[in-house]
């Protein structure tokens, strides 16, 4: 018999001609998103003056089950993708384990995650429009980085607004950002509205997510010929990332294979609900039966513990309300996290998967786990891992040996986001033992919870 190789590559001719829209076969579809002032459905003229018409259209989009991928944006793909699906042999060796693992590495791109999937196909559109440019939020930095290079590529304007204590904290994620040409700004700033009410009232504030998708949001609905863009929770993300999915399930089928677990960290929900792309297919249409499981921080427990209702995606309230499951959107995870996946909601398709059991589970881990399993799996497969993407990974070793104890042979899928250059503080801190697990309380999660509008249903 010959052995599996280490690593399965598809041609190029291979990469997916069209993205996967889960929403055209979900049983229950998800709830509309609300126009923040009138609270009613929003209509595609109340998202084009924040999206970028095609994308907007996208957005709104829950009957065509693909849709094609521009030739233009294909032949980028083609810069950095196929992406490599991986036999993890050296870590079932170390394991001991029978499971065989997979691990669909996204990394390989200079913004060092899944993240330029999604921005390439939004500069495109932006640029096929004729508008001058974009604006967006970075937390941790890759969503900006990924959205600089596409900006970049296109000839396109990009201003970045990055959450001040990342800002701080990794200031050659933002010369990366100034290489490709996009502009910087470490919000709260004094240049928003928004951010001048934020800094008044909290003067020492270092800066949320939310924070920093208001600002942009105001910027880009404020300045002509510019858009916004998001770089997860938003349906359209979530179909840009199905390339990883329909990727992975190709691959996995030359060899034969079929992952009877499928796993993913969840921040926003993009890079998993792209990976479940075709078995998500199979699994609502009853061909196959994988089982789902969506990893998150103990310490930003959306899915594990938040409330499945509507809430606004920004603190500031200017973008359009999703029903979702939330930690409410005044909720800031403790500033002893390290790991990413720091967003307060998670995507209403995710949401709504998990809400009727087709994503079967959704788990909680600690940092310091999850740095331990980045560690051993550096280590074996050589590869250093994103914080985020070492969630995924200390479940699967999770799932590995209780194969082991088991003996059963099960196939493990999962996702490897990304690299974990720019994260090394957060490594420099495992390594020295001075890393803390917060687990925020309930009364936390209340303070979050009271943050959320109410909205009759
Ligand atoms: C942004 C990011 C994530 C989380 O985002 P999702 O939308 O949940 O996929 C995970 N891994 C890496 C490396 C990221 O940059």
């Amino acid at each position: 018999m010959s052995q599996i190789p280490y690593k399965i590559y598809l041609s190029e001719s291979e990469i997916p001609a069209a993205w996967y829209n889960v929403r055209a076969e979900m049983k229950n579809d998800i709830a509309p998103m609300l126009n923040p002032g009138t609270k009613k459905p929003v209509t595609l003229s109340d998202l084009e003056p924040v999206f970028c018409t095609e994308l907007a259209k996208q957005e709104l989009n829950n009957t065509d089950k693909f849709i094609e991928i521009p030739e233009e944006v294909r032949n980028f793909y083609k810069m950095y993708r196929p992406s490599p699906l991986v036999r993890a042999y050296c870590l079932e060796k170390a394991l001991d384990t029978p499971a065989h693992i997979y691990y669909k590495y996204e990394g390989g791109n200079t913004s060092g995650s899944h993240k330029l999937n999604s921005a390439i196909a939004q500069a495109y559109y932006a640029k096929k429009q004729g508008l001058k440019g974009l604006t967006t939020e970075t937390g941790a930095g890759q969503w900006g980085t990924a959205l600089a290079m596409a900006c970049g590529y296109f000839g396109l304007s990009l201003k970045v607004f990055m959450v001040k204590c990342s800002a701080e904290q990794k200031p050659f994620r933002k010369a990366v950002m100034e290489t490709y040409g996009a502009s910087v700004t470490p919000s709260p700033s004094m240049e928003t509205e928004v951010g001048r009410q934020i800094n008044k009232m909290y003067p020492n504030s270092t800066g949320s997510l939310g924070t920093a998708i208001s600002e942009a949001v105001e910027v880009a609905v404020t300045s002509e010929g510019t858009r916004y863009a998001l770089g997860s929770v938003l349906n359209q993300v979530l179909l840009h990332q199905t390339i990883i999915g329909l990727e992975a399930g190709k691959a996995l089928e030359k060899i034969g294979e079929y992952p009877d677990i499928v796993i993913g960290c969840a921040g926003g929900g993009s890079n998993l609900g792209g990976l479940m792309a075709p078995f998500i297919s199979d699994r609502i249409n009853g061909r196959r039966n994988p089982y789902f499981i969506a990893v998150e921080p103990a310490s930003c427990p959306s899915l594990t513990r938040g409330r499945f209702g509507y809430d606004f995606c920004d603190t500031g309230h200017v973008t359009p309300l999703a029903k979702m499951y939330t930690l409410g959107n005044g909720f800031i995870p403790s500033s002893s996290h390290a790991g990413g996946l720091r967003y307060h909601g998670m995507s209403s398709i995710l949401s709504q998967l998990y809400h009727d059991g087709y994503l079967d589970e959704a788990r909680s881990v600690t940092q310091t786990d999850v740095f331990a399993a980045a560690k051993q799996f550096a280590r074996v497969e050589g590869i250093l891992p994103a914080p985020e993407s070492a969630h995924a990974i200390r479940v699967a070793i999770d799932e590995a040996l209780k194969c082991k104890e088991s003996g059963e042979q099960k196939t493990i899928l999962f996702g490897l986001t990304g690299t974990g250059y720019f994260d090394m503080t957060a490594y420099m801190s495992y390594n020295s033992g001075t890393m803390s697990d917060y687990i925020p309380s309930d009364e936390d999660l209340e303070r979050g919870f009271a943050t959320m509008p109410s909205i009759e249903e």
